[in-house]
């Protein structure tokens, strides 16, 4: 799969008075990709598109470069305290994807060229809790890895924090063009994550993302690399197979990677709400993803939202088949969560 480029590019005017910012619009006037301007890269109204679901595909192929005005950081519990910004949004089109709930009406991918002003709010983030760790995910609102190839800016996120003792990162991708991040200077300060799972939820679910067996090679190298290593496999769903399935996935992580010491798997299943499915079934109206109430639990979340779980008996199911795989396999691994 070819590394991301988008069909259409914007700029904010301020972005251009940062380096990387220059660097974009520079390499971009002299390629055939229109570049425009924008006044603010939350309010881009000019988007091509007849149909809401054009400009929905559109939008995703769009890059807008501009500046990270808001540096306060959202919290990002349990797996970390904060949510570094460097991008919002994704070119990836999975399905059950929550950034199509929390982006709205824009989805097209920002990257934030103020890395200076980022790096200097993580800073005062990490000092306030010293001498606890502090942990940033940087794979909140986007999946960083995917336009890395363009920005650059993980590697400098990778290299700041393997600098500060109290300061962790940590992100998850579906892409493997992971290369530009092998020698980064990380200093064993960030957990590199993949996003996995069984074949069929990936070839029904996850189209415009890295097919899984490159992924599972791309870990393979950053564990060469010496990053702790990560996997989350979400959403874990009940189709027919899928015991067979999941256990296949993992044999083949098993197969595929180095022995990694330090190695996390975070597991969680399919679940959704109203809203969420409204919005999916207007995005991919022929999309393949169960999302029948009657056949689910209902669980209050925050905000008052409900989401549909699995019911009990299936819920248990998954704990138990996903555990005891990674338990057989990957016996020094830490489950952190199974949700
Ligand atoms: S790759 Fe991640 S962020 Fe991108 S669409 Fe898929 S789930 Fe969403």
């Amino acid at each position: 799969m070819k590394p991301f480029q988008p069909d259409l590019v914007y700029f904010e005017p301020a972005a251009l008075d940062y380096p990387l910012g220059k660097e974009l619009y520079e390499k971009y006037k002299h390629t055939s990709i229109p570049v425009e301007m924008t006044t603010s890269h939350n309010r881009i109204t000019s988007l091509p598109g007849d149909t809401e679901l054009e400009k929905y595909r559109i939008a995703k192929r769009t890059l807008v470069v501009g500046i990270r005005k808001t540096l306060t950081f959202d919290t990002s519990k349990p797996s970390a305290e904060y949510a570094i910004p460097l991008a919002t949004g994704c070119m990836g089109h999975c399905h059950y994807c929550y950034l199509q709930t929390t982006m709205g009406a824009r989805p097209y991918v920002r990257a934030y060229v103020n890395l200076d002003d980022i790096f200097q709010a993580t800073d005062k983030y990490i000092a306030e809790r010293s001498p606890e760790v502090t942990r940033f995910e940087a794979a909140c609102t986007s999946d960083p890895v995917g336009i890395e190839h363009i920005t650059g800016s993980l590697k400098k996120a990778i290299e700041f924090m393997g600098e500060r003792e109290l300061g962790r990162l940590r992100f998850v991708t579906k892409y493997a063009n992971v290369d530009s991040l092998l020698d980064a200077k990380h200093n064993g300060h960030t957990r590199f994550r993949f996003s996995v799972n069984a074949d069929y939820v990936v070839k029904n679910f996850e189209p415009a993302t890295s097919p899984l067996a490159d992924r599972i090679e791309a870990a393979g190298k950053v564990a060469r690399a010496g990053y702790p290593l990560g996997f989350i496999i979400a959403p874990i769903m009940i189709f027919d197979g899928w015991e067979d399935q999941y256990a296949d996935l993992i044999h083949k992580l098993h197969d595929t990677l180095p022995h990694v010491d330090d190695l996390t798997f975070e597991l969680i299943t399919h679940r959704f709400t109203k809203t969420a499915k409204n919005i999916i079934e207007k995005r991919y109206p022929k999309t393949k993803l169960e999302m029948n109430e009657e056949e689910r639990k209902k669980k209050w979340g925050r905000y008052g939202r409900t989401k549909y779980v699995y019911q009990d008996v299936h819920m248990e199911a998954i704990r138990v088949h996903m555990k005891t795989l990674v338990e057989q396999y990957f016996p020094q691994a830490e489950i952190s969560y199974l949700t």
